[in-house]
């Protein structure tokens, strides 16, 4: 656990979800998007969330902690952070390991879950620890913790993460984050 930078306002963590909700990534497979991709990673082509130098750079100096946590594999996991931010500044680097397998019984497939508890080494309690992540699924062990975000599929006029920061600057200094119903954020036109 790194320490809380000293101008940190808030004494939480913030745990953010990559492909998707920071990033658009695409492997050789997946077809081209009209506009050129801003990095690549080995095969795939990247596209950065418009805003996200911002974001980052807001949110390191608000929470005391600020992590990363995906389902992809934890190479690209490193690849992908360590060309959006210093890895030293970012409490944990989680990837497809430290996620748990559940089967859904409807459809036979496999999906992966986001379980909160596995941060309880981070030393933040769950009243503190805040998720962005375009699928809710992967935090319905703790949906009252999620900030669900629109998918970012490439489009260079989203402006999600812009409307995010000033959301995040009011869920910041609440007491349990898991009070207040995070659901309609999104829509609210007043960010
Ligand atoms: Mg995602």
């Amino acid at each position: 656990m790194n320490e809380a930078p000293p101008e940190a306002r808030w004494s939480k963590l913030l745990v953010l979800d990559l492909d998707e909700t920071l990033i658009h990534a695409r492997g050789p497979s997946q077809g081209e998007l009209p506009w050129p991709p801003h990095r690549r990673l080995g095969s795939y082509r990247v596209w950065l969330r418009p805003g996200l130098a911002e974001f980052l750079r807001h949110v390191l100096a608000r929470f005391a902690g600020v992590g990363l946590w995906t389902v992809a594999t934890s190479d690209y996991a490193r690849g992908v952070a360590s060309m959006l931010v210093d890895p030293a500044r970012l409490a944990f680097i989680y990837s497809r390991g430290r996620c748990t397998a559940l089967r859904d019984p409807d459809r036979g497939r496999r999906y992966w879950v986001k379980d909160i508890r596995k941060l309880s080494s981070t030393g933040f309690d769950e009243a503190s620890i805040l998720f962005v992540d375009d699928k809710p699924r992967g935090l319905e062990r703790s949906y009252a913790n999620l900030v669900p975000i629109h998918p970012f599929m490439g489009e260079p006029d989203d402006r999600e993460l812009a409307r995010l920061t000033r959301y995040l600057d009011e869920l910041g200094p609440v007491e349990d984050v898991r009070s207040v119903d995070k659901r309609g954020w999104a829509r609210r036109e007043d960010l």
